[in-house]
């Protein structure tokens, strides 16, 4: 059984599972790069350790919470990393949003070394992380899974094991190319509204009780975009990353999705305007450039 459980990176999304996981009675031990989160983690009843190497140590279980899959695989691979420090068997449960690709390579990597590895991205934002109401999506082995069973339920309300080792991520990648539509199709939507003279308030109403509602417009507008706050959490510079990771495995695949491929290219377009560092919600006022 699972009692001492690791959090690598402690951001956004790190930091509200961390406290989510002590709540619960874990006893939860914390690395971050910064100070000032690990100072965070502190005030919240986490271990917040100064070196990866004192965490792994201690814990039956890592949770990582990191911006991208090279963080992750630094995570394991890196001197005094993962497979260095870990006297005992570990199972990684890896929340970040990653390609496929690294999460099939860490989770055969940890395997040859007698660890566990689940890809499981999630969905929910900081507020589903800090109240344990995620929506996981899950890949690997279900000897695996079996073990990170109280930790995957300590953190979300629905996990669907998708397939094995990679599929969570494909899964959240699709999730997260449709989601980088939506802000666009519902932008340019309620800017129309507005130039034909109509309150975007009053249409999105009228489209959260019809067929052209999203998590977007029924969620995002009222919460962060019609109240001018832009605060939720997910930066725009992480979105990218994800709408580039879906792109790239559809041309892998060698698959020509021509719309999803105008969504990258307005995501990866906007950096000027809208920096890595930006609320992502705010894609629903950049107006792209005409093609035309
Ligand atoms: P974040 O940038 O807020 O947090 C990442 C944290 O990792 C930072 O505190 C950073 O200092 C730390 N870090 C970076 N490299 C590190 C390393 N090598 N070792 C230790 N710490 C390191 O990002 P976030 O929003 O919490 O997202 C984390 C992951 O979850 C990303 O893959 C993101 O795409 C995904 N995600 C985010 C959200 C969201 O709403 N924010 C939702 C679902 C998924």
């Amino acid at each position: 059984t699972i009692e001492t459980v690791g959090v690598v990176g402690l951001g956004n999304m790190g930091l509200p599972m961390a406290a989510t996981l002590a709540r619960k009675g874990f006893d939860v031990w914390g690395f971050d790069l910064s100070e000032e989160r690990r100072r965070l983690a502190q005030a919240q009843g986490i271990h917040a350790v100064p070196e990866l190497a004192g965490l792994l140590r201690r814990v039956d279980a890592v949770v990582a919470s990191l911006p991208l899959g090279r963080d992750v695989e630094a995570m394991v691979r890196t001197p005094a990393g993962l497979l260095d420090r870990a006297d005992r068997r570990v199972i990684v449960l890896d929340t970040s949003t990653a390609d496929a690709t690294t999460s099939r390579r860490l989770a055969a990597l940890l395997a040859s070394r007698g660890h566990g590895h689940l890809d499981a991205p999630v969905s929910g934002g900081p507020a589903g992380a800090a109240g344990g109401q995620l929506t996981m999506m899950i890949g690997g082995d279900d000897e695996d899974l079996s073990l990170a069973r109280p930790v995957v339920e300590a953190l979300a309300a629905r996990a669907v094991h998708v397939g094995p080792s990679g599929a969570g991520n494909v899964a959240k990648l699709i999730n997260n190319m449709l989601v980088a539509a939506h802000l666009i199709t519902n932008g340019e939507a309620f800017r129309l509204a507005e130039a034909a003279g109509v309150k975007a308030e009053a249409v999105l109403e009228v489209v959260n009780a019809a067929t052209g509602r999203s998590a977007v417009s029924e969620a995002f507008y009222p919460k962060w975009v019609l109240s001018g706050r832009f605060d939720s959490g997910f930066a725009a510079g992480l979105m990218r990353k994800d709408v580039g990771l879906a792109a790239e495995m559809a041309a892998e695949l060698g698959l020509a999705l021509p719309l999803s491929r105008h969504v990258a290219e307005i995501w990866s377009g906007s950096r000027e305007e809208l920096p890595d560092g930006a609320d992502f919600t705010r894609m629903t006022r950049y107006q792209a450039p005409d093609r035309e």
